[in-house]
């Protein structure tokens, strides 16, 4: 196996997503030029030879609440919607200590590296009394552990009953980003009115919770009319009640969205489990209205979002995951779909371009596909991954079937 951690200067014949044949130099942290393909004679130490791969820009994940991953079998929360899920949590997180949130967060950010995702926003929760901050010391620790694998951004999410001091302290010691869940709030609006106007005073980007209910209240055309000309950027994630309004309705407030240049993060997992229980025949899905979203030109990403967690029991924190549930729940095209979880991601994280493309940052990922199609059905593991350049991860499978060889088949003409 290759080395990890050494710098490359070029990946040899790999596949784009557009079938074309390539070879890509790096330089630094940045992607020099993209050729068509040359024979292959010898490989040396900085070079990575990946025929049989389709390159695609590293992923990024828009939205994960990596202090509440894989506390499932912990919290033994029961099946159920948002309310039910608050509540487990809720309980279970009472209970939890600054050392277990770190472990479960370190592995599933961990899990996402090696799977490709090089930038991850997480969520994390501003606690109860005695000590709010302890799921933000965790993850400031498991972003200091990573620190050359990952850009790791993170939201503080509180609620109404979080007071403005413990934001405040949550943003002073590193927290980078203002979140909230107005649509839970007995004042909705008022809630949305305090987050932003929070935000504004600290000067901080902006990423609420959005609206996640079928029959709620719709919050985002305000969210939208005021962060409109904001210097920090928002985003919205969710936003599953814009999916359910009538045609004429959605168009303008998807006007507002687009002129306010918010970002919208859609997270089909979460939605497909959470929403709908209400709904035994005919079940919505609960995802965004993506495409209306997509042709007005919004910025679109997707995320994983909750990983065996109460909000979500099942769920591998794989962008390729996401991507398929995007064609099948959500009704993008392939192209699409994968936009969503590489670029469209990072475009709504603030993060500069990446991929194979000359100009782009080297945040690559290699993975074993005849085509993007190939790779979105079926998500191999055999994986390279490129962070800043640098091979970070790769993953091999080997694969044995006792079968004997397979005979030739005489088509009948
Ligand atoms: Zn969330």
């Amino acid at each position: 196996m290759p080395g990890l951690m050494r710098t490359l200067r070029m990946l040899r014949g790999a596949r784009l997503v557009d079938g074309t044949l390539v070879d890509v130099r790096l330089e630094g942290d940045l992607v020099a030029a993209v050729t068509p393909a040359t024979p292959l004679t010898t490989i040396t130490e900085l070079e990575l030879e990946l025929s049989g791969f389709l390159l695609i820009t590293a992923p990024a994940e828009p939205h994960a609440h990596l202090d509440k991953a894989r506390s499932w079998d912990a919290a033994e929360p029961p099946f159920g919607d948002l309310v039910k899920a608050v509540e487990s949590w809720r309980a279970f997180s009472a209970t939890e200590t600054e050392d277990g949130i770190y472990q479960r967060a370190l592995a599933q950010a961990t899990a996402m590296v090696q799977a490709g995702t090089t930038a991850i926003r997480s969520h994390v929760d501003l606690l109860g009394d005695p000590d709010p901050l302890r799921g933000v010391r965790a993850l400031l620790r498991v972003k200091e552990r990573l620190a050359g694998l990952l850009d790791l951004q993170l939201v503080a999410l509180g609620g109404e009953w979080t007071p403005d001091a413990v934001f405040e302290a949550a943003l002073d010691v590193g927290v980078d980003i203002m979140g909230g869940v107005p649509h839970l709030a007995e004042d909705p609006i008022g809630e949305l009115r305090r987050n932003v106007a929070l935000a504004d005073r600290l000067g901080v980007p902006m990423d609420l919770h959005t609206d996640e209910s079928l029959d709620g209240p719709l919050t985002i055309r305000e969210y939208a009319r005021l962060v409109r000309g904001r210097a920090q950027p928002a985003a919205a994630g969710h936003c599953v009640r814009l999916g359910t309004l009538p045609a004429e309705e959605l168009a303008d407030v998807v006007a507002e969205i687009a002129a306010a240049d918010l970002g919208i993060i859609s997270l089909p997992i979460t939605n497909l489990y959470l929403q709908g229980w209400e709904h035994p025949v005919s079940t919505p899905r609960g995802l965004t209205a993506l495409r209306a979203l997509l042709d007005a030109g919004v910025r679109v990403g997707a995320g994983a979002d909750n990983v065996r967690d109460p909000f979500n029991p099942v769920g591998r924190g794989d962008a390729l995951e996401t991507a398929s549930l995007l064609v099948t729940a959500g009704h993008l095209d392939l192209f699409e779909a994968l936009r969503a979880v590489t670029d469209g991601a990072r475009s709504v994280m603030s993060l500069p371009p990446a991929g194979p493309t000359a100009g782009a940052r080297a945040e690559l990922l290699a993975v074993r596909a005849e085509s993007i199609g190939d790779a979105i059905a079926t998500g191999s593991v055999d994986r390279y991954v490129i962070h800043k350049g640098r091979l970070i991860a790769q993953s091999h499978v080997v694969q044995e079937l006792a079968l004997p060889a397979l005979e030739t088949v005489e088509v009948a003409s």
